[in-house]
């Protein structure tokens, strides 16, 4: 799957060289592009912001320069889905990953700075995508993280696929239960006594127990999202 990204700051993207996005790079099983918005700016200073109309702090993406950024990629990609990173977007979670992983030939993600961009630019895209209820001074962040959440569904990224079975908001809607791996004892406290019995359907009670639990107390909106009633 490919991943164009228009930024200011397309150095940034180098972060995405490290670990399993890193090796599905490598392997030609993603793609990450990262687009110099500056080479489409204004004038000799290849200008990309402006003051406010109707003043005010700050500055505004001007929409011309987003405007040629987005023709030229999805002229060369046309089946590209247009996705703008800002904090007024719908809130990413897995299911959202999940129907990008699926459904797209590739993502266009645009990432802003300053004050954010001219609103006349929210019709090019496709969708709009926050990564949570705060403020951050740019998109690039919010794009790799729609990346490495995206691309970790793609087959062949994950080193072993079944881990996408258990994992929170996976198919059972739920949290993932608590892991444990050697020592037996640290400091005081003791690795379940069932996790190490060998009994391997009590395992899987107690995994699914606790999983339960876990969400139960910490995420209890999964339940209704996701259908499930609470007996
Ligand atoms: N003035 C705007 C915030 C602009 S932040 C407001 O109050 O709504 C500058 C840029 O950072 C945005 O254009 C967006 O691309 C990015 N950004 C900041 N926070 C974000 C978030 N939570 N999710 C996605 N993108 C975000």
């Amino acid at each position: 799957m490919e991943f164009h990204v228009i930024t200011l700051f397309p150095e940034m993207f180098t972060a995405l060289q490290s670990g399993l996005i890193g090796r599905a790079q490598t392997s030609g099983t993603i793609i990450v592009h990262a687009y110099n918005l500056r080479e489409h700016g204004l004038g000799p200073y290849r200008q990309v912001d402006d003051a406010p109309y109707g003043g005010g702090s700050g500055m505004v993406m001007r929409p011309e320069p987003l405007g040629a950024a987005i023709d030229t990629v999805m002229a060369q990609n046309p089946a590209l889905l247009r996705i703008l990173m800002s904090p007024q977007g719908e809130m990413l979670n897995q299911t959202i990953v999940r129907e990008l992983a699926q459904n797209a030939l590739g993502l266009l993600l645009i990432a802003g700075r300053y004050e954010g961009i001219d609103d006349r630019v929210l019709s090019m895209v496709d969708r709009e995508i926050s990564i949570g209820d705060y403020v951050l001074s740019g998109g690039e962040l919010p794009a790799m993280v729609v990346i490495e959440a995206v691309a970790r569904l793609l087959p062949g990224v994950l080193g072993n696929p079944e881990s996408l079975a258990e994992e929170s908001f996976g198919p059972s809607g739920m949290l993932e239960y608590p892991h444990f791996t050697r020592p037996e004892e640290f400091r005081g406290m003791r690795v379940p006594p069932v996790l190490v019995s060998g009994d391997h359907s009590r395992i899987q009670g107690w995994r699914q127990a606790e999983a339960l639990k876990r969400t139960l107390l910490r995420r209890p909106h999964l339940f209704s999202t996701h259908g499930k009633k609470l007996k």
